[in-house]
């Protein structure tokens, strides 16, 4: 996600950051415009590059500069873009974002990242009142909430729509006379004001989207804050506690940022590093090379051949021009992109004993095809070190994984899932050994699908009561 407010490059500024952070959403891409009085957007299935092409970014500048043409004076204007990665409703083009909406108060454009677990309750709420839903995204319950006459009377209706709400949501509301910014009180999702080089503000999700357009990182919003970018700069709010079980996303770090990225704080790549180091501590093994599966195993591989002194070495090659495998949204999809992504080089694999180091083990479908094709190169043992624990529990806080019965992981030893990958050894990095090499304390981290801690009820929204039967089918 990105917002741009007050720049008069705010839609190309969106643009490069969005494609600066392709990878936490491939399926569908859009900006929002606001030229201070109303708001167009334009979104479609696909990549940044193929849904924004330079005549849609044309046109979206035109039109959120529209009034200071007219007007000629100094214009009120902002946009905000979403990448989308589908965790609820599917993956078709009513639910791609910013998402759209007229209340009686005006427009709003809304971009989310994160997942909502209390949303199926209010659109069946709303839906038993006549309310009519465009998409089947848990994004758009956010809109009925903030229309809805309690929220609507409340003294800060945004603050009273994001108390009723429960779950990871980092997001980004545009209104014709500004960007409110906020984070969910548990911060499972990254946010990080930003400052460009002329002063104006903007907001994204992963700090590697203002290097790309040149701005600094000024801080996190907070868990719990709403921040506000309008032409009166920055002001800052709190429309809840921050909970005291922070659940920071620890496999932004394992798997999902980019490494150049800083991350609650923390550079990725060196997070990483130090997990592949762990792994080297927690189950050294004599090998001739240390070999990263291309391309998010490389950085913890580098950290484990600098901790055991073995070389590291490529053997795989991947094609780069092949999304990431894991967030494709079908199995057929991401099946085929395995054998499209990588080659191995025999000339390298062949009769050597190998410690290959992996990022993590989704369905293990996808590891399974990669060990295949290390053994018909050649490799004499596939030694496979995994720099997180094993994946038991889906997420429903913004990834994707899997239901619980397709996670590899779930109910099975480490022996068992070594013998359906067809390797010699198989060692994941312990909770513990991933918690140690983080910033913060290890509380402050959300681990459930490594060892089912949720960390919040799911309540029902009306009544405030804890729905267990709603807990219990979920987890
Ligand atoms: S369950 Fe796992 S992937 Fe989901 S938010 Fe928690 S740590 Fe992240």
């Amino acid at each position: 996600m990105v917002g741009v407010w007050g720049d008069p490059d705010a839609v190309q500024h969106c643009y490069l950051s969005l494609y600066a952070q392709q990878h936490r959403g491939q399926e569908s891409a859009g900006i929002a415009v606001s030229d201070g009085y109303g708001l167009s957007v334009h979104t479609g299935m696909g990549l940044v590059l193929d849904v924004l092409p330079g005549r849609v970014l044309d046109d979206l500048t035109k039109k959120m500069r529209a009034r200071e043409a007219t007007d000629g004076g100094p214009a009120t204007f902002g946009a905000i873009g979403h990448n989308r990665y589908s965790t609820s409703g599917g993956s078709q083009a009513c639910n791609a974002q910013p998402l759209l909406e007229t209340t009686a108060d005006g427009p709003v454009a809304l971009a989310h990242n994160g997942s909502l677990v209390n949303t199926d309750a209010w659109r069946t709420h709303f839906s038993e009142r006549g309310h009519l839903f465009h998409s089947t995204s848990d994004t758009e319950v956010i809109v009925h909430l903030l229309a809805s006459p309690e929220q609507r009377s409340a003294p800060d209706p945004v603050a009273a729509t994001l108390r009723r709400l429960q779950g990871a949501f980092s997001l980004l509301f545009l209104f014709p006379d500004r960007i409110e910014a906020a984070r969910d009180p548990w911060g499972w999702r990254p946010l990080v004001l930003g400052k460009l080089p002329d002063g104006r503000d903007c907001v994204v999700s992963e700090t590697v989207a203002l290097d790309v357009i040149g701005a600094e990182a000024v801080r996190e919003v907070e868990p719990g804050e709403i921040v506000t970018l309008s032409d009166s700069g920055v002001s800052s709010r709190t429309f809840a506690p921050p909970s005291p079980r922070l659940a920071q996303c620890v496999f932004e770090h394992v798997y999902f940022a980019n490494p150049a990225s800083y991350i609650f704080g923390q550079n990725v790549q060196v997070a990483r590093e130090s997990m592949g180091a762990k792994l080297a501590e927690e189950a050294h093994i004599e090998a001739d090379y240390v070999m990263p599966m291309p391309d998010s195993g490389r950085s913890a591989a580098n950290g484990y051949a600098q901790a055991s002194g073995i070389p590291y070495r490529e053997g795989i090659v991947p094609n780069r021009y092949v999304g990431r495998t894991f967030i494709k949204p079908t199995q057929n999809e991401r099946r085929a992109a395995v054998r499209l992504k990588l080659n191995v080089i025999s000339e390298i694999v062949r009769g050597k004993k190998l410690i290959v180091v992996d990022d993590s083990i989704v369905r293990g479908t996808t590891t399974r095809e990669k060990m295949k094709q290390l053994r018909d190169a050649g490799a004499s043992e596939i030694h496979l070190r995994i720099s997180c624990p094993p994946i038991k529990h889906p997420c429903y806080f913004g990834v994707d994984f899997a239901t619980r019965d397709q996670l590899i992981a779930h109910e099975r030893t480490v022996e068992e899932i070594r013998k359906f990958l067809g390797v010699n050894s198989l060692h994941f990095l312990s909770l513990d050994g991933l918690l140690s090499v983080m910033k913060h304390k290890p509380s402050e981290y959300c681990t459930a699908c490594f060892n089912a801690d949720y960390r919040i009820d799911i309540e029902h929204p009306l009544t405030g009561e804890v729905v267990l039967k709603e807990q219990q089918s979920m987890f």
